[in-house]
């Protein structure tokens, strides 16, 4: 019987644990025997790889982050402790793995596969959406389910208090939680890297509508923009006339169990990747999802450039 094991590199998203149920049952299905890794790339080098069976995974399915924890690791990056990660697949007989991680971790595991003859498909998984190659990242959608009832909240206290509500997202430099939240929770600012502006372009505008009866704002800005959100709410009250708060979403948009999307989406992403092991096809390669279908990319494909939102999603800021 084949082997073959999954583990969880980079930062952890909700949808990591539909895959990981997913992974154990198909495998089984498709006669392979599944071990699950713990603490990511380290877990590998420490040999914390344990058989999976159907009582593994049960009752994960609803659950947020990932019961192999996920971890990064300064150790992968050195040869030797690669080496050390090998020797343990081989007790084992494992020459396939389904990683789930961001760029950085299907990097490594690039180095890793060409040095020791391992297969590996790599499932985008970030609530950033930034991998480069696929239009879709495990856990994105979860994440802005969180942000969207965050919002939501925040919309009932700001319009029975008249304030505006300065609100910040993850995303490093990457826009898309807080553009997509903007534009799905009508927000009337929003601010992200990918794009320059000038705050002086709002303050008439905004003083005119508190005049013509409006009585809070929502503004949606990503934490990579180049003022803090304390300074965007000290502008909304200095220069537009209007108390304002902030509310740091932070780890919040990590959690939460997985919504419908997530899990089918870990379900379609695991099946893909088990399937591309088996096949050869579409090994050491990331699974992408793309215009409704997916398909097999290799690393330098997916690192060499650097992520960027669709000129159709940037265009809709305008009407934000
Ligand atoms: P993400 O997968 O979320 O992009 P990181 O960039 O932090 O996360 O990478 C996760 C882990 O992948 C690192 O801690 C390291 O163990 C491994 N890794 C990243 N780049 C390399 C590399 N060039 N060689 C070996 N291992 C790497």
């Amino acid at each position: 019987m084949n082997s073959i094991a999954i583990l969880c590199s980079g930062g952890d998203v909700s949808g990591m644990n539909p895959a990981i149920k997913h992974f154990v049952e198909y495998a089984l299905a498709k006669d392979l025997k599944p071990y699950l890794i713990y603490d990511g790339y380290d877990g590998l080098i420490d040999g914390d790889i344990h058989e999976a069976y159907f009582s593994s995974v049960s009752g994960i399915i609803n659950r947020g982050g990932t019961i192999l924890r996920s971890k990064r690791s300064s150790r992968f990056l050195d040869p030797s402790y690669r080496a050390k990660a090998k020797a343990n697949l081989a007790k084992l007989g494992i020459d396939k793995l389904v990683v789930l991680g961001g760029d950085g971790s299907f990097r490594g595991m690039s180095a890793f596969c060409a040095e020791h003859n391992i297969s590996f498909c790599g499932v985008p998984s970030t609530i950033d959406n930034d991998i480069v190659g696929t239009e879709y990242s495990l856990g994105v959608d979860t994440a802005l389910n969180v942000i969207r009832s965050a919002i939501d909240n925040i919309r009932d206290t700001a319009s029975s208090f008249s304030r505006a509500f300065v609100i910040e997202t993850m995303g490093r430099d990457c826009g898309y939680l807080a553009l997509i939240s903007a534009l799905t929770s009508g927000a009337e600012l929003c601010l992200i890297p990918e794009v320059e502006y000038d705050l002086i372009h709002y303050k008439q505008k905004f003083a005119q509508e508190l005049k013509n009866g409006r009585r809070y704002f929502i503004a949606v800005v990503s934490e990579g923009i180049k003022d803090s959100s304390q300074s965007i709410a000290k502008w909304f009250e200095d220069e537009v006339g209007i108390e304002a708060r902030v509310t740091t979403l932070g780890h919040t948009q990590r959690g939460g169990s997985p919504t419908t999307y997530d899990r089918l989406m870990a379900y379609r992403f695991v099946t893909h990747a088990i399937d591309a092991l088996l096949s050869k096809d579409g090994a050491n390669s990331v699974i992408c999802y793309n215009s409704g279908g997916f398909n097999y990319k290799d690393i330098e494909t997916i690192a060499k450039s650097k992520f960027e939102l669709s000129s159709e999603l940037l265009g809709y800021l305008r009407y934000v």
